[in-house]
């Protein structure tokens, strides 16, 4: 803690790490005796770097920007990049530590890093953010590669600013390198499914986690909060599978649809007016838009936090649990507060860690990666069932280290003891470096 002050999110996603891998090092001395988890805690490089743009005024405007690359046991620094006004170093670290573990989980050669920049896309022209990714790009390109780093997006990073980031690098370093970018457009490089993996991925684990149970998600009544990229897609493969998906959310509040979210509605309001929720409703006459409220308030079996970190605590999770839910899986990363997690153990809620639930993004990302590599592309039934398979091997991969290390149905610690142990033999190997 003292070596990381004031970075709260990432002490957090740190200790829920540790917490879970007692078993592990009892187990396995030599993870000690080579100081594994203090290597693992400290990232390999951080940079950190200043974005200046002109807006639309003409007046200079300054960011920051982050890139920290984790961990490369296992291959080229792998994560995406957040644009959004709360993004610092704190930020970027427990998505960067998150990212080790989960890209582990994918069993893809992938190692974990994650940047962003406090820049706020939100009521930027497209020339503005097109001048704040090459600015941004004219610095972080000397330290990408395909066999080096190759972020993606996130909060805020979604194909068109992929398109500025890579048509900056493409002129700056006059290579045309597919690999070092992923989440293209599929006119230059992008992989079919990309755009949907993390939202279906999130939603083909909740289906196996359910079935451990006996349970499916058809005719369940599901609550998705956020209603973005990860959004968007998990209500559409949710409903695809027979399930009700009645409400869905953005940082102004929430909007409650008894008829099911209509999808194509929503992907024009969001993803081409750019427009909030409360757009959606007005144009469906039954939908009820809640101001400033918690999505969490609404009934349901199912829930699938997919907005950001902490935006689901203990209070909510209790109230979920009063109304009977049966599962959570985390679209987002560290969407619940390990409060809620407590809740959710304490009333047998069945839970799915971000870590596991929302790999499907990355690991299309590294099929995006393959594709690149072997200057071929995938049909879109191809590469999803690539992603259905690797969503399986997550979700028996969780299970079976839950069970063999004595926390059978723990996904937290599955996810945890399973990531780890996977970087934590590739350091081995590689001694201290
Ligand atoms: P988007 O920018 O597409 O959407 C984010 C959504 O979350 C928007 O609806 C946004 O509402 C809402 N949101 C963001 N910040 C807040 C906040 N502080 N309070 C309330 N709502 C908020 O991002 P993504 O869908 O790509 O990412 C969502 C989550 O999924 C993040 O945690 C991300 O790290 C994670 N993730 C994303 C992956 C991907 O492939 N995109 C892969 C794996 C994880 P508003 O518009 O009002 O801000």
């Amino acid at each position: 803690l003292a070596r990381n002050p004031g970075e709260k999110e990432f002490h957090q996603a740190v200790l829920e790490v540790l917490e879970t891998l007692g078993p592990v090092v009892r187990k396995h001395r030599e993870y000690v005796d080579s100081s594994i988890i203090e290597r693992l805690c400290e990232p390999e490089r951080q940079l950190i770097f200043r974005v200046p743009w002109t807006d639309d005024s003409g007046q200079v405007q300054v960011n920051r920007a982050f890139r920290v690359e984790f961990n490369s046991a296992l291959g080229p620094y792998k994560g995406g990049l957040r644009f959004h006004p709360t993004v610092y170093l704190g930020i970027v670290k427990f998505l960067g530590f998150e990212q080790i573990f989960k890209n582990a989980l994918t069993g893809l050669p992938i190692g974990g890093g994650k940047g962003g920049s406090d820049f706020d896309p939100k009521g930027r022209s497209d020339a503005e953010v097109m001048r704040f990714c090459q600015s941004l790009m004219t610095e972080l390109y000397r330290h990408l590669g395909e066999y080096t780093d190759v972020p993606a997006g996130d909060i805020g990073v979604g194909g068109r600013e992929i398109g500025y980031l890579f048509g900056q690098y493409k002129r700056i370093t006059n290579r045309y390198e597919s690999g070092v970018l992923t989440g293209k457009g599929l006119a230059y490089g992008g992989s079919q499914v990309r755009t949907e993996a993390t939202g279906y991925g999130t939603v083909y684990f909740t289906e196996d986690m359910l079935g451990t149970r006996g349970h499916s998600l058809s005719g369940r009544r599901v609550v998705v909060s956020g209603s973005g990229n990860v959004a968007i897609y998990a209500i559409e493969k949710a409903a695809a599978l027979g399930a009700q998906v009645v409400a869905c959310s953005d940082s102004s509040g929430y909007v409650v649809d008894e008829d099911g979210i209509d999808v194509p509605l929503l992907r024009q309001v969001k993803e081409v007016e750019r427009g909030r929720v409360s757009d959606y409703a007005e144009q469906r006459p039954k939908a009820r838009f809640v101001e400033g409220g918690s999505v969490w308030e609404v009934t349901c079996e199912v829930a699938l936090p997919c907005a950001t970190q902490n935006e689901l605590d203990g209070d909510a999770a209790r109230l979920l649990a009063d109304h009977g839910i049966l599962a959570v899986a985390e679209g987002a990363n560290m969407p619940c507060t390990p409060e809620a997690v407590d809740v959710f153990a304490e009333r047998g809620v069945l839970f799915a860690p971000g870590k596991a639930a929302n790999a499907g993004g990355v690991a299309t990302s590294a099929l995006e990666m393959q594709q690149n590599a072997s200057r071929d592309s995938w049909s879109f039934e191809h590469t999803e069932e690539r992603l259905r398979a690797i969503m399986a091997g997550v979700h028996e991969r969780c299970a079976s280290a839950a069970d063999e290390y004595g926390r059978p149905g723990d996904y937290v610690a599955g996810a945890n003891i399973s990531g780890f142990v996977r970087v934590a033999d590739a350091m081995l190997a590689m001694g201290v470096v």
